[in-house]
C-alpha cells in the first residue's frame, strides 16, 4: 500500500478520490459530518501539490429495486463547503460531469454523484469501474469505513490505476495494526455494544492476545445469562458459542481477584417502573432491564486502565439511547481527561457518543485514536487487512 506522501509531480493531475460521504442527512441537512471532516486533509494535500480533485462517495441505499434513483449527495456537497471550497455535480458519467472534470483548474474539487444510483457500483461491474477510471490519473482511497465492502469503486477501481492510501487510511491501519503482532503489554480489550454474533470473532480473538478483555454492554447480558443469572427483560441475541468461551476462559467477579482474562460486569443498572436502580447482578428481577453496568464495575476497570499500556475498545457498554450512557461517559472521561495510554476506540455507536461529547467538552490527546469505520473496523481488527486495502497493493 503506497501513501499519497509518496506522490510526486501531481500538478495539473486528476486524482479520483474514494471517500464516504454516507453520512446521516435529515431535511436536507446532514446531522453528523464527522466523516466529511476526516476526508478534508487529503483534500488539502492533494491541492497543495496542485492536482484536480474528484470526490466519489456512495450515500444510502441507492437504486431501489425498481430502478428509481437513491439519495443525493447535493446535501454533503452544501456542508462539504463548510470546510472546503467544492463543487456538487448531479451526476457520475454524463455530459454535466464530463464538462465540468474537463473544465477544472488546478487545486478545484468537485464531488459526483451517489455511485449507488448506478447498479454497477454494488455488482463488482467491470465496465462501470473502467468508465470510472478514464475520469482521472490516479486513484486515493480515503474511504477506510466502507474498504470492508466489495464494491467496485473499492475494490475494481484501484486495480485499473495508479492507487494510493489517503491519509486517514494510512493512519486507520498503523493504529489498528497496533493490537497485531506484538501489541504493548498489558493489554486491556474493553467490548460493549450488542448482536454477539457479530462480536464473537472479537472475543474470540482477543481472549487469545489480550490479558483483560472487560464485556458490558447487552453482550454482557448473554454472558450473564448463560452464568445463570436472571436477567429479566434485558436485551439478549443468539449466544451460539458462548459456553465454549466461558469454558475455556473462568470470569472474574471480583476486581484484581487474580489474572483471569474475562471480565464480567459486576453490577448494573436496571430501570424498573422508570426508576434507574443499581444492583448486583445477582439481584435482578424478572421485570427488570439491564441499561447499563453499574458503579462497582466501573470502579472494577478503573485500574486495569491505569496498569495498561494499550486499549482497544469497541462498542458503548450500556443503552446510551435511553439513560445507560453513564458507564460509556465516565469510562471514555477517564481515558481522556486522565490516561496517556494508547487507546483505540472504534464502532459506530461508540463513536457517535464521543465525538458528541468531544464537541461539548472534550479535546481529544494524541494517545486516543478514534477509527472511522464501523463495519470496517471490526473486520480490520479480526483480519488484519480489508478487501480495499488489499487491492491497493
Ligand atoms: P458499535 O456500533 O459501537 O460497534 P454496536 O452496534 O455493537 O456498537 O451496539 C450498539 C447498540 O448496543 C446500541 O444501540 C446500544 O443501545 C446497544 N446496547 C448496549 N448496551 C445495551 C443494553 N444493556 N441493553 C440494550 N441495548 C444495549
Ligand atoms: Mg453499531
Amino acid at each position: 500500500m503506497q501513501s499519497i506522501k509518496k506522490l510526486k509531480n501531481i500538478e495539473g493531475k486528476i486524482a479520483l478520490v474514494r471517500v464516504d460521504f454516507n453520512v446521516p442527512i435529515k431535511n436536507d441537512k446532514v446531522e453528523d459530518d464527522f466523516r466529511i471532516k476526516k476526508a478534508i486533509p487529503t483534500i488539502k494535500f492533494l491541492q497543495n501539490k496542485g492536482a484536480k480533485i474528484v470526490l466519489i462517495s456512495h450515500l444510502g441505499k441507492g437504486l431501489s429495486a425498481s430502478g428509481t434513483s437513491g439519495e443525493s449527495l447535493l446535501p454533503v456537497g452544501i456542508a462539504l463547503n463548510k470546510f472546503i471550497k467544492a463543487k456538487f455535480v448531479p451526476n457520475i458519467f454524463g455530459k454535466i460531469a464530463c464538462d465540468a472534470i474537463f473544465n477544472m483548474k488546478n487545486k478545484d474539487v468537485i464531488l459526483l454523484e451517489n455511485l449507488r444510483n448506478d447498479k454497477g457500483e454494488q455488482s463488482l461491474n467491470k465496465n462501470f469501474a473502467k468508465n470510472l477510471s478514464k475520469l482521472a490519473d490516479f486513484y486515493v482511497n480515503e474511504a477506510f469505513s466502507v474498504s470492508h465492502r466489495k464494491d467496485s469503486s473499492i475494490v475494481l477501481l484501484p486495480k485499473l490505476l495508479d492507487s494510493y492510501a489517503g491519509l486517514q487510511l494510512e493512519e486507520e491501519v498503523k493504529n489498528l495494526s497496533l493490537v497485531f503482532k506484538k501489541p504493548k503489554k498489558p493489554f486491556l480489550f474493553i467490548l460493549g455494544g450488542a448482536k454477539f454474533s457479530t462480536k464473537m470473532p472479537l472475543i474470540q480473538k482477543y481472549l487469545k492476545s489480550a490479558d483483560n478483555v472487560f464485556i458490558g454492554g447487552a453482550l454482557a447480558n448473554n454472558f450473564l445469562k448463560a452464568k445463570g443469572f436472571e436477567i429479566g427483560k434485558s436485551l439478549v441475541s443468539d449466544s451460539k458459542g458462548i459456553e465454549k468461551i466461558l469454558k475455556n476462559n473462568s470470569p472474574l467477579h471480583k476486581a484484581m481477584d487474580g489474572q483471569g482474562k474475562l471480565i464480567l460486569p459486576i453490577d448494573v443498572v436496571v430501570s424498573s417502573k422508570n426508576k434507574f436502580i443499581n444492583k448486583k447482578v445477582s439481584e435482578i428481577k424478572k421485570n427488570e432491564t439491564i441499561l447499563d453496568i453499574g458503579k462497582e464495575s466501573i470502579k472494577m476497570i478503573e485500574p486495569y486502565i491505569k496498569k495498561s499500556k494499550l486499549i482497544l475498545w469497541n462498542g458503548p457498554l450500556g443503552k446510551y439511547e435511553s439513560g445507560g450512557d453513564v458507564a460509556t461517559k465516565k469510562i471514555i472521561k477517564i481515558l481522556v481527561l486522565q490516561s496517556n495510554t494508547k487507546t483505540i476506540i472504534g464502532g459506530g455507536d461508540l463513536v457517535s457518543v464521543l465525538s458528541k461529547l468531544e464537541s461539548k467538552n472534550y479535546k481529544l490527546k494524541p494517545n486516543l485514536f478514534v477509527s472511522t469505520g464501523g463495519g470496517a473496523t471490526l473486520d480490520f481488527l479480526v483480519n488484519g487487512t480489508l478487501p480495499g486495502i488489499k487491492a491497493l497493493g
